[in-house]
């Protein structure tokens, strides 16, 4: 703790999730620090300003080694917990919206190869995904299939060695970088039956489309992809048929918690500004951090994200131990921390006026970034959808609260 401490100063929000993380975790999360405050956070405004493929915000976060805490050890990344990986993002996000989404976006279009490619596909792979020198895309998304993933269209026809892919997907973010291409599918011949593979860039029959502008989240494009009968090696398959759809909830689970983390990291550092604004400038004869309306706003910013980050810190030991019910509490760390972001970054950039609205004034980048953590990885409505639905089964067989009187409640 002392450690960290000792080299950056007090921050507004405290280091006390700190305290989980071991010596070596904890060097780990200074390290990004320092790269935060000297490289990432001053290059911010610049890396975000163009939407063409931040290489240089990747490329530091590949050799600083923070790109390869999402592979096992044995392909050469560090295996880290979650319960650091957040901290990690959450610094990342608190200053550069592009360069933490290359970490969740690791997790995404990684982790079915990490789960599902067979041994030799690993270590084809996964080495140099870990250094940066390749890089993986998530294709799941197609124009028909969304929120309602299960409603998928691209089709794999199994042949004698393999698969014949057919379909479109949308949305695909590192489209135009990446070296393979994680597509999920259901088979031609059994619908119900979901199957993940790798598609490498040059494919024949594969194509992508130019990149697509978009709101915010500038450095990490997107494009559309198209598969016509594209031939795909047995070898290729991720995980045995059937288990596509698992492989890729498995890797939205990861990138679920780190848009929570994300969009933390961004909440934090948008009160920090706030309040810096709050402290220099002066309104009706006093600082603006004076009136008691501000001091209320800032009340409301910081207490909803200290509970978002207990919430945060809870669900990522859930994961680290493998709990049964992490996936409902990803959801609500999902749910809970992106929408208490855009509310904060909102509120921040009203604190801070018209300077709050200028492109020079970083607000204005995180207001535009914190719309898509609310959107990606599942859309709050599909994650209050279900969180509600997990609530209703199991107050179906739940210990009933014991002012009730037994027998059912419509008897009373
Ligand atoms: C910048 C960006 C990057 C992306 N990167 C990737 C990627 O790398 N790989 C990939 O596969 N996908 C990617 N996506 C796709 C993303 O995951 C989807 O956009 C998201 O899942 C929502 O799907 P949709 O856009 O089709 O919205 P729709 O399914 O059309 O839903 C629209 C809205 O309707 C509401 N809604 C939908 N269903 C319900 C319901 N049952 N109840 C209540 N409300 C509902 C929600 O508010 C939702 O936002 C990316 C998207 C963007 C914008």
């Amino acid at each position: 703790m002392n450690d960290i401490a000792a080299t950056t100063g007090p921050r507004l929000f405290g280091d006390h999730f700190l305290r989980t993380l071991d010596a070596q975790e904890r060097a780990t999360v200074q390290r990004v620090r320092a790269l935060c405050k000297h490289t990432i956070g001053p290059r911010a405004a610049d890396v975000a300003r163009e939407d063409v493929f931040a290489w240089d915000a990747f490329r530091t976060l590949a050799r600083e080694g923070v790109i390869a805490t999402a592979f096992p050890k044995a392909f050469g990344g560090t295996d880290a917990r979650q319960a650091l990986r957040i901290r990690i993002i959450e610094e990342l996000g608190r200053v550069c919206s592009t360069s933490a989404s290359m970490i969740t976006g690791t997790d995404l279009s990684s982790r079915a190869i990490v789960a599902g490619a067979s041994e030799s596909f690993k270590q084809r792979l996964l080495p140099g995904l870990c250094t940066g020198e390749l890089q993986s895309a998530f294709a799941l998304t197609e124009p028909g299939a969304g929120s309602d993933v299960r409603g998928l269209h691209t089709t794999l026809r199994r042949t004698a060695d393999g698969y014949v892919l057919n379909g479109r997907k949308k949305f695909i973010t590192r489209a135009t970088t990446a070296d393979w291409f994680v597509v999920v599918g259901r088979a031609e011949e059994s619908p119900s039956t979901f199957i993940a593979v790798l598609v490498p860039r040059d494919a024949a029959g594969f194509s992508i489309s130019p990149e697509v502008g978009k709101l915010g989240w500038y450095g990490v494009p997107i494009s559309s992809l198209s598969f016509e009968g594209v031939q795909v090696p047995l070898a290729q398959r991720l995980g045995d048929e059937g288990e596509g759809f698992s492989l890729a909830q498995d890797a939205l689970l990861r990138a679920r918690i780190g848009h929570a983390a994300m969009a933390l990291g961004r909440a934090i550092g948008a009160v920090e500004i706030a309040s810096s604004y709050a402290v220099d400038r002066s309104s009706f004869g006093k600082a603006l951090g004076e009136h008691q309306g501000v001091q209320w706003m800032l009340a409301d910013m910081v207490t909803q994200i200290e509970s978002s980050r207990a919430l945060l810190a809870l669900t990522a030991d859930k994961y680290d131990r493998g709990d049964s019910d992490v996936a409902i509490f990803a959801s609500m760390a999902k749910l809970q921390a992106t929408d208490l972001c855009m509310k904060v970054v909102t509120d921040a950039l009203q604190l801070t006026g018209g300077r709050g609205y200028l492109q020079d004034f970083p607000l204005e980048r995180f207001f535009r970034d914190a719309k898509l953590n609310q959107i990606g990885e599942g859309a709050s409505e599909i994650h209050k959808t279900v969180i509600g639905r997990d609530v209703v089964r199991r107050a179906a067989t739940a210990e009933r609260n014991a002012c009730l009187r037994a027998g059912s409640l419509v008897d009373y």
